[in-house]
């Protein structure tokens, strides 16, 4: 990739100034949120999204979970989004366990509800470790789904992809291609599996733009603030949880305002890094909750807009 005199400027400034002075905040971010299963679950989930809202992000997206065992709280919750909020929702939607024509109908409700913009994921099979089998009447991939959703309406999708390879894949060139399959399907957005090194997200945009993929490939971020329970679920997608970040957590067990304070820390310190090599799209696995999103974002140099005429606090 080459680079251009602005962004070697920029990752000067990032050297020499202190991390965070004066970023100009010009940046495009994206909140995930899962769908809740309790009312208190539910109320954490709205007060999260209402604090997020006023930052303006480019949209909000909601999780389906495994084997579409969240079909109707998802719905709910992105139908509730849209209805209540001045954001824009997306629906993560899966081939887990579902035929063509039960994912299309709820790709059809969706359309209906006024979502126009589905994140389309092959998932992963129910039981943890297990390879996955496609339906036998079902999309084989996120690819085929992103075709077939395509066919339905003119709906915007967004895909995953893997900075550190997908763990079915036997390359990363194997990985890329699959990725440009998604694209070349109607897929104008990859947002990444999360990963905590930039230097592993810069090869790989190097890589995807070296094959031809031109769609933005949007950084998925987790500002880690429980290392023992991320690196449990990345163990299962392909995610190297680097050792010196055990270490940083190390003492604090007892401590949750301190592994949060820490939590946002780092992850801003990354997201930094990401800007000055270009980055201007963040998408945040908020885990429902907003602070360290809203935080890193602050620190990025975020502030909240006007909603509507009003100022919003
Ligand atoms: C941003 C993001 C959001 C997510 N949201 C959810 C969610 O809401 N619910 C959920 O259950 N999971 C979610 N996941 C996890 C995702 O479902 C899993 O990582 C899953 O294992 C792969 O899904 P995919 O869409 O990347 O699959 P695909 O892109 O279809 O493929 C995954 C891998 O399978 C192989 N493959 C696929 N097709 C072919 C082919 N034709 N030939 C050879 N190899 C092939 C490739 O190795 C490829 O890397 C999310 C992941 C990300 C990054």
């Amino acid at each position: 990739m080459s680079v251009s005199m602005g962004q070697l400027e920029e990752a000067r400034r990032a050297l020499d100034a202190p991390l965070f002075a004066d970023v100009a905040g010009d940046l495009n971010v994206s909140f995930e949120f899962f769908p809740p299963k309790t009312a208190k679950m539910e109320e954490s989930l709205w007060d999260a999204v209402k604090t997020l809202e006023p930052l303006g992000p480019k949209f909000v997206s909601v999780t389906y979970g495994a084997g579409g065992s969240t079909r109707e709280r998802t719905h709910a919750t992105v139908a509730r989004i849209a209805r209540e909020t001045s954001l824009a929702a997306a629906a993560h939607l899966t081939c887990v366990e579902a035929s063509r024509e039960e994912i299309d109908a709820v790709a059809e409700e969706y359309w209906a509800a006024g979502v126009r913009h589905i994140v389309a994921l092959r998932g992963d099979p129910p039981t943890m470790g297990d390879k996955f089998v496609p339906h036998p009447q079902g999309y084989a991939n996120a690819a085929e789904l992103t075709a077939g959703l395509k066919k339905l309406h003119p709906f915007e999708i967004s895909v995953a992809a893997y900075p550190e390879c997908h763990p079915d894949s036997v390359d990363q060139a194997s990985d890329i291609d699959n990725l440009k399959r998604k694209i070349d399907a109607g897929a104008t957005r990859a947002i990444t599996q999360f990963f905590f090194t930039p230097e592993a997200f810069f090869r790989f945009r190097d890589a995807a733009a070296a094959a031809g993929i031109t769609a933005d490939i949007v950084p998925g971020i987790l500002p880690v603030s429980n290392v023992a329970q991320t690196r449990k679920f990345a163990g299962m997608c392909g995610a190297e949880i680097p050792a010196w970040m055990d270490r940083l957590f190390e003492g604090l067990d007892d401590h949750p305002g301190a592994r949060s304070l820490v939590a946002a820390t780092i992850a801003a310190e990354m997201c930094r890094k990401l800007y000055a090599g270009g980055v201007r799209d963040l998408h945040f696995y908020t885990l429902n909750r907003a602070e360290l999103s809203f935080a890193i974002c602050h620190l990025l140099g975020l502030r909240v807009k006007r909603l509507a005429g009003v100022v919003a606090a």
